[in-house]
């Protein structure tokens, strides 16, 4: 017995069919056994599905599930998401139960539709017999903070969908459906692919691989995939477009009588002013010392605050000197700001 139907097909319990049989679509697409060969988990999850979406597509039966939480007999029984289907195909063995055929002109409307979607529309029976570009593919990759500004290389599983050798992408043989490809015209390789990640990049670029997507049907040129890149924050050094941020510690006597500190930055350590008085919070700009714009090639700044640490040790030498520096002060440094609100 699968779990809550509305979450296994991820909608809420007020949506309508049309969410439904949207949800449930996207969802077969994802888990259809023909797309995750051997993948059990993938399988059982495309049998809830089916499950979840024979109850909640039936007015009648998505009622009762409401009303006592259950379907009374096999929720499955009787439907029959392919309609008008003709007959069984090898195609589907692992779907259990359910006929998959893909050579149905005009049946399995629902899973051509899924089968279209998927694949670029190159649909047996309807295709158009004209050329058409292959869709762009996505990917994510994640890198590390030092690599999206220094650029790297990531070695990528890349899934591409590729015209069917055993049949020419026709999706038949002889006048059956190619055992390859099950009809489809295309089957789906998996190769590793190096990825350039340019110097520069930010959280949420996507780069852009030519030509590596989904092959083009009937001599159509190839989709592009498109590498999502995030990256991991760092822990020291903040990201603020092409300019870093960080803060700096530094001493009274440092901040009060001026000084060279050092200050690390993604270019290695800098040596930086700090000018006399000096307060906490005063933001100093190291020009050219940030990222590489992926762009324009130039370079941001690096931005460092400072922030004067008080010595934790009390000693009365220390108290004294405190009570020195406090007539330094010309007025309350807090004068002028509002009382309340
Ligand atoms: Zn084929």
């Amino acid at each position: 017995m699968a779990g809550d139907y509305y979450q296994t097909l991820g909608v809420s319990r007020t949506a309508d069919a049309a969410e439904i049989k949207k949800a449930y679509r996207k969802l077969a697409r994802k888990f259809h056994p023909d797309v995750n060969p051997g993948n059990e988990s993938a399988e059982q999850k495309f049998k809830e599905i089916q499950e979840a979406y024979a109850v909640l597509s039936d007015a009648d039966r998505r009622t009762q599930y409401d009303t006592f939480g259950t379907v009374e007999g096999d929720p499955t029984a009787g439907f029959d998401p392919f309609r008008r289907a003709r007959g069984r195909a090898g195609g589907g063995a692992g779907a259990g139960g359910f006929t998959v055929d893909f050579d149905g002109v005009g049946g399995f409307q629902d899973l051509g539709d899924i089968f279209g979607q998927f694949f670029g529309g190159a649909r047996p029976g309807r295709a158009r017999r004209a050329p058409r570009r292959g869709e762009d593919h996505e990917l994510a990759v994640e890198v590390s903070f030092e690599d999206a500004v220094r650029g790297t290389t990531v070695s990528l599983p890349v899934q591409r969908q590729m015209q069917c050798a055993a049949c020419g992408g026709a999706g038949q043989q002889s006048r059956s459906s190619c055992a390859s490809c099950h009809g489809a015209g295309v089957v789906i390789s998996t190769e590793r692919m190096r990825v350039k990640i340019p110097e520069g990049v930010t959280d949420g670029t996507r780069v852009r691989v030519g030509g590596k997507g989904a092959e083009g049907v009937l001599g159509g040129s190839p989709g592009d995939l498109f590498v999502r890149v995030k990256v991991r924050p760092h822990p020291f050094f903040e990201r603020e477009g092409d300019d870093i941020r960080t803060t700096v510690p530094v001493t009274f006597p440092e901040a009060y009588l001026g000084g060279e500190i050092e200050v690390g930055t993604v270019h290695g350590p800098v040596r930086a002013k700090v000018p006399a008085g000096t307060s906490s919070g005063r933001t100093f700009r190291l020009r050219g010392k940030g990222v590489r714009n992926t762009r324009t090639r130039a370079y941001g700044d690096h931005l460092y605050t400072v922030e004067i640490v008080v010595p934790r040790v009390v000693s009365p030498v220390g108290e004294e000197s405190a009570r020195r520096v406090a007539d330094l002060y010309q007025g309350n440094p807090r004068d002028g700001l509002p009382r309340s609100l």
